[in-house]
């Protein structure tokens, strides 16, 4: 019986995970029953939130289990079919393991046309990142023409698409970033009004100055000092769609900052956390609204591909770090059929 690497989670991470969180197994490559298909992985998806997964607590997503594979965004080729709507060469993205080869049933997969944009994109710009920057900034954050809008995490993938939306709809907009390659991408390429360099320079001070209007929209990915400088700068009526909280993931202890009652109540401010998840009856509209983005040039993003399925652990520990300009994402293989005229 043919062979395939699957990646499982070896024990739940204390801290930072590290290379024994994971563990590679050989396993049977599985066969397709009717109303299913075999999969090929050909480019997975790693994202913070599954760091969430690695532990046990109860979460609005379950665990990932010991000695079971991690799983997440994957797209994938169909290699056999014993289902009505797929055919072998078929281009799909679905939720699947850390392994080279899947079975999933029709239903759980679906097309991916890979003559209208690279498929990897499906999991970036056009992809629960995108739909996440979206939503949570139009829904949530609500930013009108001359706002200041502040992003954090704003050279990745959620908060890249978040500060180029939010100047297609005419805001001021800061981004705050890890590097000095970062700031300059978000400014030079992504169109950023101001850039900062949290780890150069006095966060607070610099928002300050970035933001002499004070801020309208402070959209939260990275919680923890960040966070706390941007919410002592709110603006009256201000909102903070709470994405994530990265600075504190791998943190042992719980990360206690400065109170944020009194600076609410004084700027009578919105802070609401969300997951994308609670638009899914919208992912038409928010998908729709990127792709024509992208098409017309209003849109752009970047891809950081690391090559091989041996290096996905790495990958994944990379988000960390910020390794990554843009989406992370894992290029496991080539198609044996499928043509990716873009890739
Ligand atoms: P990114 O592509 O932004 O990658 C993670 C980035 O986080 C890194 O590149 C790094 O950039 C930054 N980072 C890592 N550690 C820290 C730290 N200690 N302090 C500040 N920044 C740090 O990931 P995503 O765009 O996929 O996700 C961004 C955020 O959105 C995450 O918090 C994620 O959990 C959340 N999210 C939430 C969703 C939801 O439904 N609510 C859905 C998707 C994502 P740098 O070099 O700038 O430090």
């Amino acid at each position: 019986m043919a062979k395939q690497q699957q990646i499982q989670l070896a024990k739940r991470p204390e801290g930072m995970p590290t290379d024994e969180n994971f563990n590679f197994v050989e396993t049977a490559i599985p066969s397709p029953e009717k109303g299913e298909v075999l999969l090929k992985t050909l480019y997975l998806s790693v994202d913070p939130y599954m760091r969430g997964r690695m532990t046990s607590a109860k979460s609005y997503i379950a665990p990932f289990q010991i000695d079971e594979a991690i799983n997440g965004g994957v797209i994938a080729e169909v290699i056999e079919s014993k289902s009505d709507s797929f055919k072998e060469g078929d281009v799909v993205i679905g939720h699947l393991g850390w392994q080279e080869y899947s079975v999933a049933a029709d239903k759980d997969i679906r097309k991916v046309d890979p003559e209208a944009a690279p498929v990897s994109t499906h999991l970036g710009v056009l992809g629960m990142p995108g739909l996440t920057a979206y939503f949570g900034l139009l829904d949530i954050g609500q930013p009108k023409e001359g706002e200041t809008v502040v992003v954090s995490g704003a050279a990745g993938a959620v908060g890249s698409v978040v500060g180029q939306i939010a100047k297609i709809k005419g805001c001021r907009v800061v981004g705050i970033a890890g590097s000095d390659e970062k700031v300059d991408y978000i400014t030079n390429t992504l169109g950023f009004d101001e850039g900062i360099n949290y780890k150069t320079s006095n966060v607070y001070k610099s928002l300050k100055e970035a933001c002499p209007d004070g801020i309208d929209v402070y959209y939260e990915n990275v919680g923890g000092e960040i966070g706390d400088a941007a919410i002592s700068l709110l603006n009256k009526f201000a909102r903070i769609p709470v994405c994530g909280a990265i600075s504190s993931y791998n943190k042992k202890e719980q990360d206690l900052g400065p109170r944020v009652q009194t600076k609410l109540i004084k700027s009578s401010a919105l802070m609401k956390g969300f997951v994308v998840a609670d638009y899914a009856d919208r992912y038409q509209e928010g998908a729709e609204s990127l792709g024509k983005w992208l098409k017309e040039g209003q849109l752009t993003y970047e891809e950081t591909i690391v090559e091989g399925f041996n290096r996905i652990p790495d990958a994944f520990l990379g988000l960390f770090e910020g390794k990554n300009l843009g989406k992370q994402i894992v290029k496991v293989a080539d198609p044996d059929i499928a043509v990716l005229p873009h890739n």
